[in-house]
Order: C-alpha cells, then structure tokens, then sequence
C-alpha cells in the first residue's frame, strides 16, 4: 500500500488559475488546476491529488451560498477515509471570507488549506506554484490537524479567523495583525510556531450551514450621515455590522440610530475599523463603547467587520441569540 497522502484540491479560479497576456496587459482567467499541478516538479513523489471543480469564478463574483456549498462539499469528501486533507485554490480578493465562513461551518479535524496567488501566470513574481506546494505540504502534515481552516500564502501559515488581505497586489498580502501568522513553510519542513489558540477553535464547525440574510456592513467614517442607518432599517436588513472607529466609538447621532435598529429588533455588532485590536466597552461618552453596549449592541471582539457579518449571518440563520456569539 502507497503512503502517499491522498488531499483533493477543490479548484475555484482566481488569479492562480489565471495568465498574464503581454499583448493586453491584463490577467485573464486561462487554466485549471491540473495545468499547475504538472509544472510542480516531483509532487507525486509525496501526494495523491485528486482535483474537483465546484466552480470558476473570479472570487469578487463569489457569494455566501458559495462558501456554503463549499464547505458541504469538503465535509462530503473529507468523511472519506482515503482522504487526509482538503486544499482550496481561490481568488484572494474573498478568500479571507470564505476561509471563516468554512470554519464555522465545517465538521472534521482533517487539515483544509485554502491558498491563492497574488501574481498570476506569467507574471515575473507569481507565487502559484510556490503558494499549491506549501499549501499541499501542510494539508499533508500531521501536525495541522485539528487547527480549523488554515490559509497558506508566501510562505505562511495562518488562520482564518484572524488572516485578512492587506496589500492589492504584494506578494506578502496576506498577515493576522492581530497574532501574526501561525507557522511557516521552511524549506521542505511545516513548522508551526504555536500551540495557543489563536484560531478561534471554539468556534470551529459551530454552526448549521443556515444564513439569515442581508446582513449588511457599514464602515464609520468622519462626518458620517446617521441616515444611512435609518435607510438601512427601512429596507428590512436583518442585521447589521458598523466597523466603528478605533476601541469601537461612534458618532452620537450614528449611535442613536443604530440604538433605533436594535430598539426594533434588528441585532447591530460593533467591530473596529482598525486592522488589529478589539471594539471594547471602554469610553464612556456619548456614542463611546461602553454606551453602545449598554444600549444592545453587540461588540465583536478583534473580529474584522467582514467576520462579524459572517458570523451574525450564521447566528441569525441558526436561531441562537447574538448576543451569547460574540
Ligand atoms: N481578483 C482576483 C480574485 O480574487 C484576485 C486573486 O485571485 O488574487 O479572483
């Protein structure tokens, strides 16, 4: 019997499946999978691949009901014992959101990578090929078990419920502000840094693949119009999520309003607009944070605001009170 590790990669699109053309000086959806997987010098030495394609999509075209799918996807394969691992190819541009979305929603304790490439085919940096190899590397490793939904880019190991694309186009875009990453790809060895929980395990697979929807985000910003929350009320949203300014403060005016939503049923979650920290219950004038919680609304921890939606989404849509989720 073999001792290769089987891993099946589920091929979605993005720029790793995609060419740069000389000609127009523009990046075009161009390849598949299996195309890349040839140009990996010695791969079936160590792996077994098996490629399945739930979708091509540029990952700006995906939706919720894409990572929803995807993750019953990877569960159905997964509870197959000749698998041992799963790896995502995507589009960069969602991946930090469909990578949390898996990990809340998916049961099993195989290792699932997600992985993308910031320079396309073509292109004198692309990190494609290097991005797969590491990304099959630790979807192989023992050691990433039981660790939920990883994201491996430039070397890097992190998870998904801190990762966030921070550069449009650097090859080193993908960092958790908040912990930093949680292991590497040195050479040919898969060396996690950490045994803490920084990967929100308790969440993992918490949630039935259910969403109530819209959900929608709003970002604080100077001078911000309290109208707009109001308009969002009137158009029925189900809940809504304001990345608030730095430890969670906003405007009086945009605080009365979103205190109006909660007064009408309607759950808001306060995360911050910084790339790294929490939204807290801590200033205490009008608008601070410890105001909006005292008011009903939810504050979202060190959750980016694109997580809490998520994860409001999956809260609402499974029936459980916001307020014990965050
Ligand atoms: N716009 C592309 C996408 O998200 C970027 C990428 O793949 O990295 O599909």
């Amino acid at each position: 019997m073999s001792n290769k590790k089987k891993i099946v990669i589920f091929s979605t699109g993005g720029t790793i499946l995609c060419d740069f053309v000389p000609g127009q000086k523009a990046v075009l959806p161009a390849r598949r999978g299996g195309d890349l997987l040839r140009q990996i010098p010695g791969l079936d030495q160590w792996v077994e691949i098996n490629i399945v394609e739930p979708f091509q999509l540029p990952s700006p075209h995906l939706t919720v009901e894409h990572g929803l799918q995807l993750s019953e996807e990877i569960e159905q394969y997964l509870s197959r014992q000749e698998y041992e691992g799963a790896v995502v190819l995507q589009g960069t541009d969602t991946l930090e959101e469909m990578a949390y979305l898996v990990h809340l929603t998916l049961r099993t304790n195989k290792p699932v990578v997600f992985t993308g490439a910031m320079k396309s085919n073509g292109e004198l940096y692309c990190d494609a090929l290097g991005n797969i190899a590491a990304a099959l590397q630790v979807a192989s490793t023992d050691e990433a078990q039981g660790r939920g939904v990883l994201v491996v880019m430039n070397q890097e190991i992190h998870g998904a419920v801190h990762v966030s694309k921070t550069h449009s186009e650097s090859v080193a875009a993908f960092q958790s502000p908040q912990f930093g990453p949680l292991g590497r790809i040195s050479m040919d060895e898969v060396v996690f840094y950490t045994s803490i929980d920084h990967a929100g395990m308790a969440d993992k697979g918490r949630y039935q693949r259910q969403v109530e929807q819209p959900v929608l985000l709003l970002k604080a910003y100077l001078g911000m119009e309290p109208g707009l929350i109001r308009l969002a009320r009137e158009t029925g949203i189900k809940g809504l999520v304001i990345e608030a300014f730095g430890a969670g403060n906003l405007h009086p005016a945009v605080a009365a309003e979103a205190a109006v939503m909660v007064q009408h049923g309607i759950p808001v979650v306060i995360a911050t607009r910084c790339r790294a920290g929490r939204a807290l219950p801590l200033y205490a004038y009008e608008g601070g944070g410890k105001i909006l919680k005292e008011a009903g609304l939810i504050l979202g921890g060190g959750l980016s605001g694109v997580k809490c939606r998520l994860k409001l989404m999956l809260a609402l849509g499974n029936q459980l009170n916001p307020h014990l989720e965050f």
